[in-house]
């Protein structure tokens, strides 16, 4: 099990010599883990991964009961990005065949947002594609935000709209958006490999202005795009450091036509190492199971809700997931149960008792290892019922 040498040697860490179990435990006595730790925990071997499993679903357990959140994308305008992500299929000169719209209209986004909280999402993420938004993009968001809350109060919004400058984020906050999603995506270590077109620090403060108008700050990780180990631990304490209360961990979707085309790092037990490494960093933050968990994760997807608590209901912004008709059913055949709007708050997760979802039928697969991540043709943008 642990090599009690390799976790003594921060002082900033406590000492953990025993099991996972031990771990565990020492974090829900209020002690914190460190990087080194962490890398230990990601390096452990694959082998041992039912035990740092188990131990990160102790975590897990205490903090969020066997709840999972819900949450729903609505990808509001839909590639044609001046910026050159390189793991995106909105990146500039990607040929990736996506969709590509403006903005849809209020009526548009909305039907879209309330057919996610029929779906069971406690949490609405309107998301554009771009740097960042105008001024008067933030009203037009603004505008439908506020009428999409005055129709459904006890429903959660995020907004994902890129690098905010200043003032908009307090905009935001003020029409009733209750969170802001920007991803630190990698290490900054990493950043530049990845994208050149901005830095890391623009996310960082993106993220740090929303956190300070108000909003909950969520911001999470790409894994898969050739980051080393350390890179992963570095990325997961920086959003520590960030107060990131809502941490997506995506895996990366290779796109044809973006650079990141046939790469192909990840395997299910590597996946759920990096999870359980997530929630030992931040045992408190609602952890998400969100891109790529279907190719990535496959049969094992089920068993990362014992260390994450939520996950992106149906599809993504540009490519199909799973029917949600099969992602309610994986939550309840591995006996969890969704997360009610009216409690989707952290200090609302008491002990109410809750019932579990009923689940429809189960759909066609999605794009396994290998295979390109199937493109979305439905939901926003289309005519096409959305997977929700
Ligand atoms: S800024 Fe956003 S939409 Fe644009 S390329 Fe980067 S990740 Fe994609």
């Amino acid at each position: 099990m642990f090599n009690k040498t390799v976790f003594n040697n921060s002082a900033a860490t406590p000492v953990p010599t025993g099991t996972f179990r031990d771990l565990a435990e020492r974090l829900l006595q209020g002690e914190a883990i460190g990087p080194d730790a962490a890398l230990a925990l990601l390096r452990s071997d694959p082998a041992d991964y039912l035990d740092l499993l188990a131990a990160a679903a102790a975590l897990r357990r205490r903090y969020f009961g066997n709840r999972v959140k819900l949450n729903y994308l609505v990808n509001l305008k839909s590639g044609l990005c001046p910026e050159d992500c390189s793991y995106c299929s909105q990146r500039l000169g990607s040929a990736a065949q996506i969709l590509k719209y403006t903005w849809l209209t209020p009526e548009e986004a909305i039907s879209q947002a309330e057919q996610g909280l029929a779906g069971g999402a406690s949490r609405v993420c309107f998301v554009a594609s771009g740097r960042g938004p105008a001024d008067r993009d933030v009203d037009r968001v603004a505008g439908l935000v506020g009428d999409f809350k005055t129709r459904n109060p006890q429903a959660e919004v995020c907004a994902c709209l890129g690098i905010l400058k200043d003032g908009q984020a307090e905009r935001l906050k003020a029409c009733g958006v209750d969170a802001y999603n920007h991803n630190l995506n990698t290490s900054e270590s990493k950043y530049s490999q990845i994208c050149t077109s901005h830095e890391f620090s623009d996310r960082t403060r993106t993220v740090e202005a929303a956190k300070t108008a108000g909003l909950s700050p969520c911001s999470g990780l790409i894994v898969g795009m050739g980051e080393s180990d350390e890179e992963i631990v570095e990325a997961l304490f920086a959003l520590r450091e960030l107060g990131s209360e809502s941490v997506p961990v995506n895996f990366l979707m290779p796109f044809e036509g973006t650079p990141l085309a046939d790469t192909w790092l990840l395997d299910p037990v590597k996946c759920l190492q990096i999870l359980c490494v997530a929630r030992f960093v931040a045992p408190q933050s609602e952890l998400r199971i969100a891109g790529g968990r279907e190719m990535h994760l496959r049969s094992l997807q089920a068993m990362a809700l014992h260390v994450a608590n939520s996950i992106f209901l149906g599809d993504y912004l540009t490519s199909e997931g799973q029917s949600a008709a099969e992602d309610l059913a994986m939550i309840q055949d591995a006996g969890f149960v969704v997360l009610d709007a009216a409690e989707s708050r952290p200090d609302r997760m008491a002990d109410e008792p809750q019932t579990r979802t009923e689940a429809g039928p189960v759909a066609e697969p999605v794009a396994g290892p290998g295979q390109e991540p199937v493109l979305r043709r439905r939901g926003a943008g289309t005519a096409r019922q959305p997977n929700a």
